[in-house]
């Protein structure tokens, strides 16, 4: 019976190492401290992993926990077009991927105990009902962005004309209210097929038996609040949302980089900034010339993990990410890199992040942001500039320098305007030297000391992966025919 077996769980991620990353972490994490076996699955892009996502790969395989199984990927080629947004594509190509995936699930001879899958897999819930097994959904962000999320179809009721060009900010139940330039990418534009995908998704994530989110209860407790709240955000406030985070990549085991690490030795404490725009941020010429000038006027030591410039949107690399060979010189203010010798490194494409962040010597991040490199930046006490420049990276800002106070951040969107390198100049000052970034640096220090208390065992996080594992043992002795709607 359920309640003695060990529960298998089987964990779906949509393409992309930023999407992979959190899934295969909770897999760990259910191996390792709740007992669970695990199998991961991770539908085919168009496009192969590359060199730095199968070096990811591999190093989450280390030690060997679960499998992590590449889905064939599906040709939707025919159903979307060249200009399709990354939203679009995501989800197309999941539910193109259908298929493939219940196929590989009856190809295991034994039927699995759960079914885990990440938010743009959420139409991938169904087959938790097929199977007549609990289902759930990882969204592997924070309550804010799921509040909207959720309340997105509300305001699709209420708001008239495009989000970006309201007056007043969009009021979310409990929640703070979204500045109109913050919206989501998919909100940017409504004619747009990927704000009605977007929608579809969001419609999809009360039918399962939970929400996970990577938190912990203590990061956002009014929004935790709100959300589970069931007369607030039109009823979901019945499904029960599990706060399990933070969960992020440990340091790689053997670091790759050794130049990169005998420079970062010999540097004092917390005097480096680290300059990373994610797993697919590129930045303009133009902006790409002021970040340059700004890091050397500040006279700090730095980081940076340089890119190819695009002229495009900021997520021109999403789906080839790390790939081509790199001139860095080319894209650099003549004489930068002579004159910065010695006090900063260029890294291209990409670099061990969570190794640099873990490093004592650093002691701020430019970052764009996105969720995982926000949770490792808390977990190593390394405060932030915030530069978002897509998906959701401008609420995350927002909510890091104005709820959670561990970020400062530039007075434009750098996904709107060029920010110069005066005004980068004084975020790097202020974070690094002034008396604002000690504070910034204790808050984020005490906030890191939370979420590790969370993660150990009688803390929160840990707590919420106990309850579900009992809700999923529960679930499958009550509901031995399978759970409807
Ligand atoms: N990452 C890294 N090296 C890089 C860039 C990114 O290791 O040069 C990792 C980073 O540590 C994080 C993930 O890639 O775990 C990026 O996820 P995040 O949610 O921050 O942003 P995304 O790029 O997916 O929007």
């Amino acid at each position: 019976t359920p309640s003695s077996q060990k529960l298998h769980a089987v964990l779906l991620s949509s393409p992309g190492i930023g999407h992979v990353i959190p899934i295969v972490e909770l897999g760990k994490r259910l191996v390792t401290h709740h007992g669970f076996s695990v199998t991961v699955y991770v539908a085919g892009a168009a496009s192969q992993p590359t060199a730095s996502e199968n070096k990811i790969i591999e190093a989450a395989m280390n030690p060997n926990l679960f499998d992590i199984i590449q889905l064939p990927p599906a040709d939707i080629s025919g159903l979307v077009g060249p200009e399709a947004k990354v939203v679009t594509r995501l989800c197309v190509m999941m539910r193109e991927a259908r298929p493939a995936f219940r196929a590989a699930l009856s190809a295991l001879a034994v039927r699995p105990d759960v079914l885990i899958v990440d938010l743009f897999s959420a139409e991938h819930l169904i087959i938790g009902d097929e199977l007549r097994i609990p289902k759930f959904v990882y969204v592997a962000t924070n309550a804010w962005l799921l509040a909207l999320t959720l309340f997105c179809q509300t305001l699709d009721k209420l708001v008239e004309g495009e989000y970006v060009d309201q007056p007043m900010p969009l009021e979310i139940p409990g929640c703070t209210a979204v500045r109109p330039e913050d919206v989501i990418d998919p909100m940017l534009d409504r004619s747009n097929q990927q704000y009605h995908e977007f929608l579809r998704i969001a419609t999809k994530l009360p039918m399962g038996d939970g929400i996970l989110l990577n938190i912990w209860e203590d990061l956002q407790p009014e929004m935790l609040a709100a959300l589970r709240d069931e007369g607030l955000l039109g009823g979901i406030g019945r499904v029960p949302i599990y706060p399990i985070g933070p969960l992020i990549r440990p340091p790689e085991p053997v670091s790759p980089d050794t130049q990169l690490f005998n420079w970062l030795d010999r540097q004092p404490s917390e005097s480096v900034i680290f300059v990373s725009f994610g797993s697919g941020g590129t930045l303009s010429a133009d902006q790409l010339t002021e970040v340059a000038w700004g890091l050397e006027l500040s006279r700090q030591r730095f980081i940076w993990v340089l890119r190819a410039p695009t002229i495009k949107s900021g997520d021109g690399s999403y789906f080839d990410s790390g790939n081509g060979s790199l001139d860095m010189l080319s894209f650099l203010p003549d004489g930068f890199f002579g004159r910065t010798q010695g006090i900063g490194l260029l890294i291209p494409n990409w670099a061990p992040q969570v190794n640099v962040l873990a490093h004592r010597a650093v002691g701020g991040f430019l970052s764009h942001c996105g969720w995982s490199s926000t949770l490792e930046s808390i977990l190593n006490g390394v405060p932030m500039i915030g530069w978002p420049l897509y998906a959701e990276q401008r609420m995350n800002a927002t909510l890091l320098a104005e709820e959670i106070g561990v970020a400062i951040r530039p007075k434009v969107l750098p996904s709107k305007k060029i920010v110069g390198r005066e005004e980068i100049r004084c975020l790097v000052r202020r974070v690094m030297v002034d008396e604002e970034g000690n504070a910034i640096r204790k808050k984020v220090k005490d906030l890191q000391e939370g979420a590790q208390e969370a993660l150990c065992k009688d803390g929160s996080s840990y707590e919420w992966l106990c309850k579900l594992k009992e809700d999923c043992k529960v679930r499958l002795l009550e509901e031995p025919t399978g759970k409807k709607h």
